[in-house]
């Protein structure tokens, strides 16, 4: 068993966080990407980038996929929420990234907050709880 997650330093905490992301990616036979921890984020807590090409159809935009990019993770989020929030925030951009580019990789456009994003959700075991990522639990010191 690992070391107590709020016993981590920030090094440790990232190190722990990268292999949570990597062992789902892995788990459903996906492809790693990078992963990137930001100071200067503060209100996203993370997300999944990916390329996208813009396309006009009739008076929609739409988003085509071109190839998946990195995942980030704010590193204010790190040393203050609780690991719980944490998990949330990291299975739901792993979610992302597994919608678009795994479970339905075939299909040409970006899939967003859906009902196929939410069965991956369920999949990998989170509630797709919207809340998670604009707010979360912060440590009681
Ligand atoms: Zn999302």
């Amino acid at each position: 068993m690992s070391k107590n997650y709020y016993k981590m330093n920030l090094t440790e905490k990232q190190e722990f966080v990268e292999k949570m992301i990597n062992d789902l990616v892995e788990r459903e036979n996906a492809k790693k990407i990078p992963i990137e921890f930001s100071n200067r984020m503060t209100r996203t807590l993370g997300y999944f980038r990916q390329i996208v090409r813009r396309k006009r159809v009739g008076n929609k935009i739409q988003k085509i996929k071109v190839r998946p990019q990195l995942f980030k993770i704010s590193n204010n989020m790190l040393k203050n929420a609780t690991l719980k929030s944490i998990q949330n925030v990291v299975i739901h951009e792993v979610a992302h990234y597994l919608t678009d580019w795994k479970f339905y990789k075939n299909q040409k456009t970006v899939e967003g907050h859906s009902p196929k994003f939410r069965k991956v959700c369920a999949i990998l075991g989170i509630k797709n709880d919207k809340a998670v990522y604009r707010d979360y639990q912060t440590i009681k010191k």
